[in-house]
């Protein structure tokens, strides 16, 4: 119950709010969609999301939620609408060129202003309005992350690790990835980043680092908040990082290895059974492996343009010429040997009680910015099994959770940014629909 008085100071309050945001703040209603809102419930029918400003204002239904005079009313009706999805594994220095070293010399000095530019763009427009770019130069990365969130550029909000660590760079690669000689020059390298801004920690090559060198990285990062990410293609990568306490795993490694050895699944297990520390990550990065056959034999997929975006045409003839044969790529070599290993190691990591993020790799050989992500929750659907209700959730909530930022992305609630997506029809039964996203906001600004 509220007494008349109260009752009559709310309705003033209101009143004064939306004559507010008339004048100043812009107020968007996304109306009569089915929303998915990230917590993994039942949808909620004919929605509103109300928007103000960057951020989202209320939630609510058709008939109980009052869209406000002069909102600007983008009707949902017949459309799932959901989190902005987020891809927490990219490089947004490359765009699907399949020859690593001749990317490597050719184009650097024009990451910074058009490359990860371009990638970022590209993803966003896919509904991908959160992605985590792991490995790229340091000063690029903080330069088109910030740029980004400055309105600058149009882009995903970017989360940047800046350069790989590892024992040694590969040659030619130095730009990027930093090799760490000691414990204390570990320490040193990871306060270096840190100190520019980094959001986290991307270390591959650890089973060739010493233990105490890696403990090092793993120990100053988290002393400086950063989460560590870690590749898992070996299993003494997995071991090590294990043991000295990283957050996250990347790809569904051990090549073409039937499956995670005892050993590893045990020490996982441990792992999972400790509430205290969290939830274990793992970015499968899944997609690009199980689907390469099928785009090797089935190649319109590449003429696609929505990979040209933002990137001039030399660029895209030079990257469209190194794929013009996607058999004969060294890169794949063993693909089609590991694929009938991922669903028995996807499986075995899903039992072990990580929980799983969508991530793609994107920007490798083949794999456009544009096209990744959707395809990553269509494998985990469609060819894996797991639920809609569950892949969705890997690629919103559970991203927000792992970057440490849930308070302000990763589910439609109010005062979070209003970062969301819609698409025509039901992608609970349709998850492939996410390959042609129709309304696309980022930070409360709406980008398609
Ligand atoms: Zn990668």
């Amino acid at each position: 119950m509220i007494s008349g008085i109260a009752a009559a100071a709310l309705v003033c309050a209101a009143v004064s709010v939306s004559t507010t945001a008339q004048r100043a703040i812009p107020v968007k209603a996304l109306v009569g969609g089915t929303l998915i809102d990230g917590f993994g419930g039942t949808p909620i029918r004919n929605s509103v999301v109300l928007i103000e400003g960057e951020r989202i204002k209320a939630v609510g239904q058709v008939g109980t939620l009052q869209v406000p005079v002069g909102a600007e009313v983008i009707s949902t009706e017949g459309m799932s609408v959901l989190p902005g999805l987020w891809d927490m594994h990219v490089h947004l220095m490359i765009n699907g060129h399949s020859d690593y070293a001749h990317w490597d010399k050719t184009y650097p000095t024009l990451f910074e202003p058009v490359i990860m530019p371009a990638s970022a763009k590209q993803l966003l427009l896919a509904g991908v309005t959160s992605a985590r770019d792991l490995g790229a130069p340091l000063e690029a990365s903080i330069s088109v992350r910030d740029r980004i969130n400055a309105g600058k550029i149009v882009g995903s909000t970017v989360y940047v690790s800046g350069p790989f660590i590892q024992h040694a760079p590969y040659p030619g690669t130095e730009l990027f990835r930093w090799g760490v000689s000691g414990v204390e020059d570990a320490r040193a390298r990871i306060r270096k980043l840190a100190d520019a801004g980094v959001d986290v920690i991307k270390l591959i090559d650890q089973d060739q680092m010493t233990m105490d060198e890696v403990r090092a990285v793993v120990d100053e990062a988290h002393t400086r908040g950063l989460p560590v990410v870690a590749h898992s293609h070996r299993p003494e990568e997995i071991r090590r990082g294990l043991a000295a306490g990283v957050d996250n795993f990347e790809h569904t490694g051990l090549s073409s290895a039937p499956e995670y050895p005892d050993d590893i699944i045990q020490a996982i297990r441990e792992r999972t059974a400790n509430m205290a520390r969290g939830p274990l990550f793992w970015t499968p990065t899944i997609e690009g492996l199980l689907n390469y056959e099928y785009l090797r034999d089935n190649t319109e997929e590449l003429d696609n343009t929505s990979w040209h975006e933002g990137l001039p045409p030399e660029i895209i003839a030079d990257i469209r010429q190194s794929i013009a044969h996607p058999d004969r790529l060294p890169y794949f070599q063993l693909t089609p040997a590991r694929r009938p290993t991922l669903a028995r190691k996807f499986q075995q990591l899903r039992d072990a009680g990580v929980v799983m993020l969508i991530g793609t790799d994107s920007g490798i050989p083949m794999k456009f910015h544009s096209q990744s992500t959707w395809h990553e929750l269509d494998a985990w659907v469609n060819i894996l099994g797991v639920d809609p209700m569950t892949a969705i959730r890997a690629a919103t909530y559970w991203p927000s959770l792992a970057m440490k930022v849930a308070d302000d992305v990763g589910t439609v609630t109010p005062g979070k940014y209003a970062d969301i997506i819609a698409v025509k029809g039901d992608v609970l039964r349709h998850i492939a629909l996410l390959q042609r996203v129709d309304v696309v906001v980022k930070h409360g600004t709406r980008y398609r």
